[in-house]
Parts: C-alpha cells; structure tokens; sequence
C-alpha cells in the first residue's frame, strides 16, 4: 500500500458550468508539493481552502467546502478523481462558486489529470489504518469501516424505483478500478424532485446531458453506462466525500443506503474515535503527522502498533 505521494506533471485547465448554481467557472489544477494536500482557491479571495472535514460547510445535495468568507460549491465529483488516481498533492483554481458539473461523472477530471500526467515526489505517502470498526446509522440507512488490508467498498442502495431497484457494488477500488468502473458513472436525480430543488435554488444547471434523470420506471437521458450506474456514481461520491480525511483509508466501508450527509457522518465518526486507527507511513510503521492528529491521538497510534 504504501507508495510516493503524488503531484500533476504540469497545470491544466477546463471550463463549465455548476450543477446547482447553473455559474460558469474555469477550473485550473496546479502541481503541488509534497505535504502540501488538496486546497482550493478561489480566485480574488485570500483564503486557501484546505480539502479536510473542517472545512465542510454544507453536504445535502452536494459538498461545499469554505473558509472564512471564501466557499467552493460541489466539490465531491473533483475530489473523488484526485483521490481515486491517488493523486495527493493539488492546488485547485476556481474563478467561479461552483466546481463544473461536466457531464455528471468524474470521467472529464480523470482525463483532464491524465493530460497533466501524474508524478511521483521523493516523500512516501501516509495512510489511516482501521483498527476496529467504526458506525454511524441513521433511519434504516447505514455505513461503517472495518480492519482490512487494503480498500474496498461494499455498497448497497435499495431505491423503491423500478428503474433503480437494489444494486450492489463491492471491490477493492485501486486507481485501475476507478477509472474503468467507477469514475464514468453519472450522478442522478428524479424528475418529480427538480421543482422542489429549483425551488431551492439547485439544480439551475442541471440537464439531461449532466445527470441521470429518472422518472417512474424510465431513464429520460438516454442509455446508461453501466446496468448498476446509480450505485457506482455512490461510490463515486464516497470517495470524494472520504477524500476530506487527508489519507488513504486503508479497511473495508460497507455502506447501505448512505448518501453525502452519511458519508460526512463516517469521517467525523472516524476523527471522534481516533483510538480506533492508527496513521501509517512507510514500512507499515506508525509515524506522527501534524494533522489531525493531536497529541492524545500520537500516543495512541504509537501503541498501537
Ligand atoms: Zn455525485
């Protein structure tokens, strides 16, 4: 598992417009330095958004990310490319409110970090260990992570839909997988709720070429991807939400019926209970690393292995 941490070969660009704020933006993605993380500026403020569970603001019907008076909206399909590719290091540019929507998928930002190319940088990455397992549920709706020797994703949506049904997805997700399997399904949304959300002002950008919109038992934006591309967009937007731990997650989540505000859940869940991991760098052994931990939590981890 433990590898280099890695940064893009060089900056690239791309353009769109946000799914919920229907806003134009461009979007650049900038190599980064070892240690450095995922942030997120947005253009004309002076804050840096650190991609971390801190800086959550708002995780409904997508992810908004903020720091003092700066936010970025949607973030999770972005997020989840980076973290499925094991890229580590970015700094992402955005002179909009809203990260593009694309096509709904994180296939466009999987090829737009193959155009930079992905490096390696002399520092070893360092990952969380799962020791115990950890839970959150809520409303017949569950997710938890358990000790396992890499990660692997076992996930079940049960929608009463005929067009959704019960889909399962479970593997080990490697960066192979998620590009093949994972990355090219399509976020969705049921034509019955489009009022509700416009309503709420989301979904103003949003159209059948960047969402599966479903209705009753039909799919009204033509074929899908996969026969189970619902609960593959799922595991989409788990790695993305997992993504603001900072580290690869090294064990099994097993997820039911969960969405952002659960997988939000897990990862606060996950911080609350730090005796229940360990951080691991190179040669599997425990090292201490400035965030999160605090320093209850290094001794912890120093016992643990
Ligand atoms: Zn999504």
């Amino acid at each position: 598992m433990i590898r280099s941490q890695r940064t893009l070969g060089r900056t690239v660009a791309t353009a769109g417009v946000g799914l919920h704020s229907g806003e134009l933006a461009r979007l650049w993605l900038h190599p980064a330095p070892a240690g450095h993380g995922i942030r997120i500026h947005r253009r004309g403020s002076k804050e840096i958004i650190p991609a971390r569970v801190d800086s959550a603001q708002e995780l409904s019907y997508a992810t908004r990310l903020g720091l003092g008076e700066a936010s970025v909206s949607t973030v999770e399909h972005l997020l989840s490319a980076l973290a499925g590719l094991g890229v580590d290091n970015v700094r992402i540019e955005l002179d909009g409110p809203e990260i593009p929507i694309k096509d709904g998928s994180a296939l466009p930002f999987v090829r737009l970090i193959e155009r930079a190319g992905v490096v390696e940088q002399a520092a070893p990455v360092s990952a969380i260990r799962i020791l115990e397992p950890i839970e959150v549920r809520e409303d017949g709706k569950w997710i938890r992570v358990e000790p396992g020797s890499e990660f692997v994703v076992d996930y079940r949506i049960a929608f009463d839909n005929p067009a959704i049904g019960y889909q399962r997805f479970v593997g080990a997700v490697d960066p192979e997988t998620y590009r093949d399997a994972v990355a090219p399904a399509r976020t969705f949304g049921f034509l019955k709720e489009v009022d509700y959300l416009r309503s709420r002002g989301l979904a103003r950008g949003g159209t059948l070429s960047n969402c599966i919109v479903v209705d009753g038992p039909k799919v009204l934006s033509g074929e899908l991807r996969f026969n189970d591309e619902f609960v593959r967009h799922k595991v989409l937007d788990l790695i993305g939400d997992l993504a603001l731990l900072e580290y690869p997650l090294i064990g099994r989540v097993t997820a039911y019926k969960a969405g952002h505000a659960l997988h939000a859940a897990l990862s606060r869940a996950i911080l609350d209970q730090p005796e229940k991991w360990v951080i691991v760098g190179p040669e599997g052994a425990a090292t201490v690393v400035p965030f999160p931990l605090e320093t209850e939590v290094a001794a912890t981890g120093a016992m643990s292995m």
